[in-house]
């Protein structure tokens, strides 16, 4: 059984969880036409160092970077580089920061300028299918719980669900237990308790969920090249309705910071 965490942890990570939610809407500001996903990253890193962070993807298993930026095919994991964004890409970003001893996780994929409407509803059904699941991150449930609402959500639309890569517990590290798939049985996988903070994160592709490493090692493709998109959200695990310590509210409702 995992532990939950304590109440003084959760305030810490919900800190934490402002922070990661906030450089997210900054990397989302100047996501265009014409940038180069390197300056995302420069601006991630900017940011969070400037809050008293750190980017606690730099260097973890020697990742070389402060953001995984993850462009069309390529579902998650992906380095900044050089690549400009054009019209009608999509851009997965990925933050992890480290504040106070604790770690915070989200990702948000951002539509490039305009994109074609079977890209729209990839987006929007990810992103559903991530609120699919944190509804089931309730006391009591299991993992398989939250994976089959998000599998059954993603999959009435035709899309498909990466099984390789999987959700997580969260806390003094990035990646504790339980594993959260996205896809599973219900009343299946571990128990959630009040207090457990985990991060819940669908890679969901536009074809088949087939995918593959790339050659650097790292970055993770659809064996297909269809689209891939990844939406993250860290939760403590509630009695009734789980508690979102990260958030989209930056990104889409304009929140002032
Ligand atoms: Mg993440
Ligand atoms: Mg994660």
């Amino acid at each position: 059984m995992v532990r939950p965490k304590t109440e003084e942890e959760i305030a810490l990570m919900r800190e934490n969880g402002i922070l990661v939610s906030k450089t997210l809407a900054e990397v989302g500001k100047i996501v265009a036409p014409g940038v180069s996903t390197l300056e995302l990253n420069r601006v991630a890193e900017t940011f969070i160092r400037d809050h008293g962070a750190i980017p606690s993807f730099l260097g973890y298993e020697g990742f070389p970077y402060a953001l995984c930026i993850s462009v069309n095919d390529v579902v998650v994991h992906g380095f900044p580089s050089d690549y400009i964004l054009k019209e009608g890409d999509i851009v997965s970003v990925d933050c992890g920061t480290l504040y106070k001893g604790y770690n915070g996780d989200s990702a948000y994929t951002f539509p490039v300028g305009e994109v074609d409407a079977e890209t729209r509803k990839l987006l929007d059904v990810t992103k559903e299918s991530l609120y699919r699941g944190i509804e089931k991150a309730v006391a009591g449930n299991r993992t398989g719980d939250i994976g089959h609402a998000v599998q059954t959500y993603a999959e009435s639309f035709g899309f498909s669900v990466v099984r390789e890569l999987e959700g997580h517990g969260i806390g003094k590290d990035m990646h504790e237990g339980p594993g959260v798939p996205n896809y599973g049985r219900r009343g299946f996988g571990a128990r959630l308790a009040d207090g457990m903070v985990i991060c819940i994160e669908p890679m969901i592709n536009a074809g088949q969920r087939n995918v593959y490493l790339a050659k650097d090692g790292w970055a993770v493709r659809t064996s297909d090249h269809s689209r891939s998109a990844h939406f993250e959200l860290t939760v403590v695990v509630r009695k009734g309705q789980a508690e979102l310590l990260s958030t989209f509210d930056f990104i889409e409702k304009n929140v002032e910071f």
